[in-house]
């Protein structure tokens, strides 16, 4: 997917925070592979009737905590090393969100744009056929993440159910709420963003009213980190972009305007209503926040110099290099980091978890109340821990995670 391997980002960060927390051996070495790597080769049958092999991972990266949890990628470029990069995030993420899971994440090679809407549902059946004697609720727990959405998480968790011969709601969250989705799923990554934006704005006495945020991406979590920081932060949207190109406008954009003509042209570059840039433009705009919301190493240390944000919000996984983390330091930049920033996604799936075990439902404004709480609480403890022992956020974030993994194993007797 690209030059620096997402993997070897995952350890090198790692390996900086276990040295700042003199991190015993035995738990470094078991924390720097994942516990189980399940590769998967399963036939689909395309609509011409020919028959096509597609390859599939899953990563179960510790689950010392809990079962282990994380997205599904569908992506043509998807490789083992980066489902374990984002299967290892994943095992900080559900620490740092005090959720009680642990880290996996799953992939397809595969380009849905190129299939049809039977065929993409045969591909989501067949992946869940061939791992679903490794899934469960108590097991390892997938969810949408890139280019897979809610209807797929319904084929898949209707899949598993009919091969168990049970009703198995929780063995998988991301769902339309029509077979057990949680309200206030489909934006929550962006909520959680939008809240640890808020706390950073608090503590380093930036106006959000007066803000200007570009979001590089408008997928699921760029789209709607653009409306949100609008509605709940009154921040205006100057820039936004995605694979095709980007469009800025410093009066702020039509964020729905955009959105729809994305929809019609698969891209938001050529919309009439800024002018275009370049995404590498678009991370060196002078704003008050930058959120890089696509996919891994968006700031590498070709560009990082030119960022002229205060603050990047990373709701993507993995978008930022450890080359370009150092200069992005060096200059000041306050980053919140991936696996605190979009840990709004896994805290609604683990509330959609918790409702489907107990087959009752809560409110919108309750999933956000406690979507806020934790948040908040989550974006305050690496805060603080940052300033504490004078490290950076990213730093801090792995030490608070690493700590609350660690504990776990030296308790199971692992370590
Ligand atoms: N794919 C999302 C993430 O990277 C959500 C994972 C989940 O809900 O389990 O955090």
């Amino acid at each position: 997917m690209s030059e620096v391997n997402p993997f070897e980002t995952a350890q090198q960060q790692l390996d900086k925070a276990a040295k700042v927390l003199d991190l015993d051996k035995s738990v470094h070495q078991a924390l720097r592979e994942p516990m189980r790597t399940f590769i998967v080769n399963f036939q689909v049958k395309l609509d011409d009737g020919s028959m096509k092999t597609f390859k599939g991972y899953r990563v179960q990266y510790n689950d010392a905590l809990g079962p282990t949890k994380g997205g599904l990628r569908f992506h043509p470029d998807e490789t083992l090393d980066t489902v374990k990069a984002l299967a290892a995030w994943m095992t900080w993420k559900t620490a740092v969100a005090d959720v009680p899971y642990g880290g996996g994440k799953g992939g397809v090679v595969c380009n849905p744009k190129e299939l049809s809407q039977a065929e993409l549902e045969r591909v989501s059946r067949g992946y869940i056929r061939a791992i679903s004697n490794f899934i469960g609720p108590d097991k390892d727990i997938p969810a949408p993440d890139v280019y897979t959405n809610p209807q797929v998480m319904a084929w898949m968790m209707d899949e598993f159910s009919k091969s168990k011969g049970v009703n198995s709601p929780g063995v998988i969250t991301g769902k339309p709420v029509e077979v057990g989705g949680s309200e206030g799923r489909g934006d929550a990554t962006a909520r959680g963003v939008i809240y640890t934006i808020r706390e950073a704005a608090k503590e380093l006495g930036i106006p959000l009213a007066e803000a200007n945020i570009a979001i590089q991406g408008y997928g699921n979590a760029g789209y709607y980190c653009a409306t949100l920081v609008q509605e709940l932060l009154d921040c205006t949207v100057v820039a936004v972009s995605d694979s095709g190109g980007g469009v800025y406008n410093e009066n702020g954009l039509d964020i729905e305007a955009a959105k729809e003509f994305k929809r019609a042209n698969g891209s938001v570059s050529g919309f009439d209503g800024g002018e275009a840039i370049t995404n590498q433009e678009l991370l060196g705009l002078d704003v008050e926040v930058l959120i890089p919301a696509a996919i891994e190493n968006a700031l590498t240390k070709d560009n990082a110099h030119s960022v002229d944000a205060d603050v990047v919000a990373e709701a993507a996984n993995g978008p930022t290099t450890p080359e370009a983390d150092d200069i992005l330091c060096e200059n000041g930049v306050y980053i919140i980091p991936d696996f605190l920033c979009n840990a709004g996604g896994v805290t609604v799936s683990y509330f959609e978890w918790v409702q489907n075990r107990n087959r009752y439902y809560w409110s919108k404004s309750e999933v956000y109340e406690r979507l806020d709480k934790k948040m908040t609480k989550a974006f305050a403890d690496v805060h603080s821990r940052a300033q504490e022992e004078g490290v950076d956020n990213r730093t801090a974030a792995y030490m608070v995670s690493i700590e609350k993994v660690a504990q776990a194993m030296k308790l199971r007797g692992w370590v």
